[in-house]
């Protein structure tokens, strides 16, 4: 399409789209077709055309109260009547301390010092340099290397790249810039089981063998998200904390998927009751309006670093502590406490068990798990995207697969009604694989 031409209709547009516009992984050769949503009311996505979609996926864990939610739209209009932003070097405002004040009372205790970032990726790049300037500031530079946990996801930029999962992190393309990390196998045990500590055994082997360049072990708390979907036993990290402190190794958690509720606790650190030294939040943070993140830390960390050489800690993002975004997750979060959370959640999890059963007696599905408000249908093959993406449409819900998993979680506002659409459609899309 030409520069002149208009984007008139909507075919118009889909098409500009197509030949122009990356969307998240995906290929400029054949890309799977979009839809044009042109408005969000509660669970219900309206496409342009009329169709509504009933969404499962809370915009990637992040929609929890719903779109469009007035509370939410009066926050983010209120500020924007004061101003959109201003710049945090030298400057500060309500929104962002009040919002820091939020997260150092809900967060487990310990963690008193909060830094705003943009999104979950720079997150976790700041709780590595936190970790870095640390062990630099102890004056052990040596210490600069990090552990994970294979199917870990924990975004986008290089470093983040580094300690996600080496296979769906795509290592091997990027070996030449990527920093070489140490990586545990998964937690076998998973959270429903009974807890046996033999994961522990190579755990601990990496952690004596590597302790003295290691700066700190990064994990999703209990659940992996992106990469794989796991749900493992909190007992895991109860033990991993003990062995960071055993090996004079930092902890941190990301929290930016299981954070504010999804998993049945406020935070997935909430099921071990342990204190993390650095925790990321992101995606839920503001209800899904805007894109917003923050590290958290410690007064030791946060302290040591700053009577380090230099004494600055060494990031500052141009949009840090961006009003709107400091206002609306204000908002999102006072509503999720008063919105009885703990009991959504807890529905949404005893539906998802009862009807996402018949699924496990289906051919090619390998397991059916449910945690909280997250539901997953795990096919033993590859699900065919765009067969399925089609289909999810065509039944009027929002369903986005990868790999081999069908996932749903839903904003926590769904009625058992629409909650029934979605999983009904997620057992059949699992049938049409078989
Ligand atoms: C989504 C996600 C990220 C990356 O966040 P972005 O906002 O996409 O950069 C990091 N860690 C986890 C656990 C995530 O789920």
């Amino acid at each position: 399409m030409s520069r002149k031409e208009s984007l008139g209709s909507q075919a118009d547009l889909l098409q500009f789209d197509r030949e122009h516009i990356w969307h998240p992984y995906t290929s400029m050769y054949e890309p799977l077709p979009t839809y044009e949503v042109v408005s969000a009311q509660g669970v219900r996505l309206k496409l342009a055309g009329g169709r509504e979609l009933i969404d499962g996926m809370s915009s990637w864990w992040a929609a929890i109260h719903g779109y469009n939610h007035p509370e939410l739209n009066k926050a983010i209009s209120a500020q924007l009547e004061n101003m959109s932003h201003v710049m945090f070097g030298g400057l500060t405002h309500k929104p962002a301390v009040e919002l820091a004040k939020m997260l150092v009372d809900l967060s487990p205790q310990g963690l008193d010092k909060v830094f705003f970032s943009d999104s979950g990726s720079v997150s976790v790049e700041v709780a590595l340099k936190m970790a870095l300037q640390y062990c630099h500031a102890l004056g052990k530079p040596e210490k600069h290397r990090f552990l994970s946990i294979r199917n870990g996801y924990h975004g986008d930029t290089f470093h983040a790249m580094s300690v996600s999962d080496p296979d769906t992190g795509m290592h091997s393309i990027f070996q030449y810039v990527l920093p070489k990390q140490i990586f545990a196998p998964a937690p076998k045990c998973l959270f429903h089981e009974e807890w046996n500590g033999e994961d522990l055994i190579t755990l601990r082997n990496l952690l004596e063998d590597h302790q003295h360049e290691l700066a700190a072990v990064i994990v999703e708390p209990v659940v992996q998200g992106a990469g794989g979907m796991r749900f493992y036993h909190p007992q895991y990290l109860k033990e991993l904390r003990s062995l960071c402190d055993q090996y004079d190794v930092l902890l941190i958690f990301d929290e930016i998927a299981t954070g504010f509720g999804r998993s049945g606790t406020l935070f997935g650190a909430d099921h071990a009751e342990v204190t993390p030294d650095i925790m990321c939040l992101g995606k839920a943070l503001t209800g899904g309006y805007m894109t917003l993140a923050a590290t958290l830390t410690s007064d030791r960390v946060a302290m040591t670093i700053s009577e380090g050489q230099p004494p600055n800690f060494m990031h500052g993002p141009t949009f840090m502590g961006n009003p709107l975004a400091c206002s609306v997750a204000l908002a999102s979060i006072r509503l999720l406490l008063e919105s009885n959370w703990q009991n959504k959640v807890r529905r949404i999890e005893a539906q998802l068990l009862e009807e996402l059963k018949p699924a496990t007696k289906l051919k090619n599905v390998a397991d059916v798990r449910v945690l909280g408000a997250i539901g997953v249908i795990e096919m033993t093959q590859p699900v065919d995207m765009k067969k399925l993406q089609a289909f999810f449409v065509q039944e009027g819900v929002w369903v986005r697969p990868f790999g081999r998993l069908l996932y749903i979680m839903p904003p926590y506002i769904i009625s058992s009604q629409d909650l029934q659409c979605v999983t009904t459609t997620l057992v059949q899309a699992a049938e049409l694989c078989n």
